[in-house]
């Protein structure tokens, strides 16, 4: 295999962790605006200015936390935009005298990952990783004022623009399951050992994912690469892979 064409595939397999990140992020944006819908449906003297009003929502946010893998895990470290705040090669990033030469960066210079593809220069390389993370909070009238406010005055109108906020975190969740799907059909074409590849793990996933979609035929194709890199796990260079990626997730 040549340089370029493994290069392909390590950017490839780099972009389906990421879009792992992205999609969840958008489930939980939809998760907090539904909860924020719900309580304003509660809401019933919403006109009388006095009364405050609170309600909880699980709001996500994204933490820095460090890498906690196994000692003998090949390279412990991964590389992260600060400005789009996701992590751009992550597992399997391994030692670079350059943040331009991480296999994810293209001969062009810029990140092949992230959502604004940025310059190496906004990336950092160390034991790090963003994670997406929820907590609870408490939400005031004020609160809501201040975020809606153009639709605050009216409840009919604030619960339209809540309604459409919500439909489009499922367009793009849609968007980003199909980006993916996009990902794991070239590495399919490029038909190496599945044990090779850090994205295998996140197959249940994704399957659950485009089965929400309703994409059947998508579904059944992604069950044919499970079903082969479980055959391909049963030899024994790849049941070690498997079981590396067992603990890499137990201790993730
Ligand atoms: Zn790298
Ligand atoms: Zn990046
Ligand atoms: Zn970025």
């Amino acid at each position: 295999m040549t340089e370029g064409v493994l290069r392909a595939r390590k950017q490839l397999d780099a972009n389906v962790n990421n879009f792992m990140y992205r999609i969840k992020l958008t489930e939980l944006k939809k998760q907090e605006l539904k909860q924020t819908k719900e309580a304003l449906k509660k809401w019933e003297n919403y006109r009388e200015e006095n009364k405050n009003f609170e309600h909880e929502v699980d709001e996500p946010y994204k933490e820095l936390v460090k890498i906690k893998l196994p000692w003998w895990y090949l390279t412990t470290q991964a590389t992260r935009c600060t400005v789009c705040e996701e992590n751009c090669h992550y597992p399997g990033c391994w030692w670079v005298s350059n943040l331009s030469k991480c296999s994810v960066m293209s001969e062009q210079g810029k990140c092949t990952v992230c959502t604004k593809k940025c310059l190496p220069t906004k990336h950092e390389k160390d034991d790090y990783i963003y994670e997406i993370k929820t907590k609870r909070v408490k939400r005031t009238k004020e609160d809501l004022k201040k975020k809606y406010e153009k639709e605050f005055r009216d409840k009919k109108k604030l619960e339209t623009k809540l309604e459409n906020e919500i439909k489009w975190e499922e367009a793009e969740k849609i968007r980003l399951v199909e980006e993916c799907y996009q990902c794991f059909e070239k590495l399919m074409e490029t038909a190496l050992k599945s044990t090779s590849m850090s994205s295998i793990q996140h197959l249940d996933f994704m399957i659950e994912k485009m089965k929400e979609t309703g994409k059947q035929e998508r579904v059944l194709k992604l069950e044919e690469l499970k079903r082969r890199a479980q055959e391909e796990n049963k030899g024994l260079i790849g049941r070690l892979c498997h079981q590396i990626n067992v603990l890499w997730k137990d201790s993730a």
